[in-house]
């Protein structure tokens, strides 16, 4: 049905990721689930650099960096960012250099951020890192660095902010096939699939992939951790319907397709909100597993925001999508 096999892939995954039911967490909350059935699917574990979701996107781009015989791959991203540490263990994994370039756009030089987390493993994964001021524009710089490289006759990818192009994307289209199939077998019909929206990849593979199904991409809903809620929605249709378009020319996914809710944002990217800390408390107390303070903590206060409000019919089944973002924690200490 969403037959990818012309994009050349490089192996970053291990099949299908789990999806079970949070069984201890709906115990605890009780009668203020509202009847709602809540899933997780396990993206955040994974057999490279610690897991996550940039994994799906890397196998893309990475697959297409190999088939081009790139030696060299560079990518950007905020200082603690995921997927520049994502980058760095896949580009290790398959034996090509790694550069990154990192930007301060989080207002905070305290050791546990600039050192600890995810900067700790982006050295540790041997990247060359090029530390940016918040306002650069890093994809310019990386772009330059690319073209100097070039000239020394070195054969250079260079990946957007989160792994996020269209190529990127068909990750997590690939994975909207992945949950429908799991679907199946469980015998259940997700009301509602729910990610955090950062560089709104996951979420526009996602609509992309549904799409291109026959399904309704409004499945997806994301709650925006870095663009407000109108920018973020404007991103994801723009990814999304690249993505589709990538599938199938034919294909033309319209803007009301795209649901993104900004209210759980708090007051910017990277900075915590009371939300975030009770979400990624009481997932990790019910359930023993683990939230990140940038993304998925947020995303997670967002969805038990609605079900608590009384959002979804008794009985609807939501499937949360674990994007990984653990490293993240160590970074996040006194906020914890
Ligand atoms: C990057 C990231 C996201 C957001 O994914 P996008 O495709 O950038 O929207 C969510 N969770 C974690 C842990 C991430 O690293």
């Amino acid at each position: 049905m969403l037959d990818l096999t012309r994009f050349p892939r490089a192996a970053l995954t291990d099949g299908p990721t789990p999806i079970r039911s949070l069984d201890r967490l709906s115990t605890h909350l009780g009668s203020a689930l509202n009847g709602v059935r809540l899933f997780v699917k396990r993206d955040d574990v994974g057999p490279v650099g610690g897991g996550g979701n940039k994994l799906r996107k890397l196998e893309f781009l990475l697959g297409q960096a190999l088939a081009d015989r790139a030696d060299t791959v560079i990518t950007v991203g905020a200082l603690q960012s995921n997927h520049a540490r994502l980058t760095a263990a896949a580009a290790a994994r398959l034996g090509l250099a790694c550069e990154l370039f990192l930007t301060r756009s989080v207002p905070r030089d305290d050791p546990d951020y600039t050192g600890n987390g995810n900067r700790l493993l982006q050295d540790l994964f041997g990247a060359r890192v090029h530390l940016l001021p918040g306002e650069a524009d890093s994809l310019a710089q990386a772009e330059a660095r690319a073209e100097a490289l070039r000239s020394e006759g070195r054969r250079v990818a260079v990946f957007p902010s989160g792994g996020s192009s269209p190529l990127g994307c068909l990750g997590y289209a690939a994975c909207a096939a992945e949950i429908a199939e799991q679907a199946a077998h469980l015998g259940l019909d997700f009301s509602r699939v729910v990610v955090p929206n950062g560089s709104a990849g996951t979420h526009a593979g996602l609509a992309a992939g549904y799409f291109a199904l026959g399904r309704d991409p409004g499945l997806v809903l994301s709650y925006a951790v870095l663009a407000s809620e109108a920018e973020a929605r404007a991103a994801t249709h723009h990814r999304a319907r690249e993505t589709a378009a990538l599938i199938d020319p034919a294909l033309n996914l319209p803007e009301d397709g795209i649901v993104v809710d900004g209210r759980h944002r708090g007051p910017g990217y990277g900075i915590p909100t009371e939300g975030m800390r009770e979400a990624v408390r009481l997932m990790a107390r019910t359930e023993g597993l683990l939230l990140d303070p940038v993304y998925s903590g947020k995303a997670f206060a967002g969805l038990l925001y609605d079900v608590g409000a009384g959002a979804y019919p008794p009985g609807a089944t939501v499937l949360f999508v674990m994007t990984g973002g653990v490293p993240g924690l160590f970074a996040y200490r006194g906020a914890l």
